[in-house]
């Protein structure tokens, strides 16, 4: 798991993004690639004619299966993008874009490799996938439901680039726990095991100035699940980030939109009637800040192997790290802490 997040995250939106931005402005030979990659963008509110349509609570996805993806039975692709689209609509309480084109291209092997997420006169979403690729595989699949979940927040630019990762990477894992995707003790495990490649390095500046794989996805999701304790433990754990993430996507209109991380963030804690989103980034945006993870995992009874050990119920936090991650179908009014 922790090395295929690796392989495909490093190819994924932010990558491209950051790629693409810096072609443009440069204009070197990346920009022909964006060009390329948006060929299939749909026109309209339709999808290209050869493009299989799927209806997701009222939104459009598109899928455009390249030849050697169609060795793939179809039955078994449609299910994943169904599923992955399902999943990040119930987080978002909508599906975070009106129309998307899903471009799912084959390769030797099994599993499901690299995404991208492009803007370029349509929202396309470019996934690759193992020609061999089972239906364990693709249940388990974390690629589609991360880049699904970009489509969610405005394209805020190169410098906050930890922002756009950090979510992606924070979100993929409740929002498929919420749905019953993912094991709840796997998701804090990874948190437990990942947050710390999140941490600034010695002689390192703020969130905003790095250029650091690890602090970019693994310190940006860790600014979230401070974000997200923070305002839970101001709300007495009625509401949390997701409540700011839909806020922020229902005024935005979400990545098909740029928009500017100040006023992104004050949407967000104007949802919640926190300052924890502006709070947090004031004071990680240009200096570097390096929790105390261990005191923040005994807090919410985290234990050290969260696969083998259980958790602690009697940590102080303890009601706010079940509300995180709680199955949507055992979501009810949340218990103060
Ligand atoms: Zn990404």
């Amino acid at each position: 798991m922790r090395a295929s997040r690796v392989l495909g995250v490093a190819a994924c939106l932010g990558c491209a993004l950051a790629n693409l931005a810096i072609a443009a402005r440069d204009g070197d030979s990346a920009t022909l690639d964006a060009t390329a990659a948006a060929g299939a963008v749909a026109t309209g509110n339709r999808c290209p004619g050869n493009a299989a349509t799927f209806a997701v609570q009222g939104s459009t996805l598109c899928a455009l299966i390249d030849a050697p993806a169609q060795a793939i039975p179809r039955q078994r692709l449609h299910g994943w993008i169904e599923r992955s689209a399902r999943i990040v609509a119930d987080y978002y309480a909508r599906f975070p874009a009106p129309l998307v084109v899903l471009r799912i291209q084959g390769t030797a092997g099994g599993g499901v490799h690299g995404g991208r997420t492009i803007n370029d006169s349509g929202l396309v979403i470019q996934v690759s996938v193992g020609r061999d690729v089972t239906s364990a595989e693709l249940a388990e699949d974390w690629v589609l439901v991360h880049e699904m979940v970009h489509l969610a927040l405005p394209d805020l630019g190169r410098r906050h680039h930890w922002l756009e990762e950090g979510l992606a990477t924070y979100v993929e894992g409740i929002a498929r726990a919420q749905f019953g995707n993912r094991d709840i003790a796997d998701v804090w495990a990874e948190y437990r095991r990942s947050m710390p490649l999140g941490l600034p390095h010695a002689g390192e500046g703020g969130m905003d100035e790095t250029r650091d794989w690890g602090r970019t996805y693994w310190g940006g999701a860790l600014y979230c699940l401070q974000s997200d304790v923070a305002i839970r433990e101001q709300t007495g754990n009625r509401i949390g980030l997701q409540t700011a993430l839909r806020a922020i996507l229902r005024e935005t209109g979400g990545y098909g939109a740029t928009g500017d991380i100040d006023e992104v963030l004050r949407i967000g804690d104007a949802a919640t009637g926190t300052t924890a989103l502006q709070d947090l980034y004031r004071q990680t945006k240009a200096a570097p800040l390096a929790p105390d993870l261990e005191l923040l995992w005994t807090r919410l009874g985290v234990p050290t192997d969260p696969k083998s050990q259980p958790f602690d119920a009697d940590a102080p936090l303890a009601a706010i790290r079940i509300a995180i991650t709680v199955r949507q179908s055992e979501q009810r009014t949340p218990k103060g802490f």
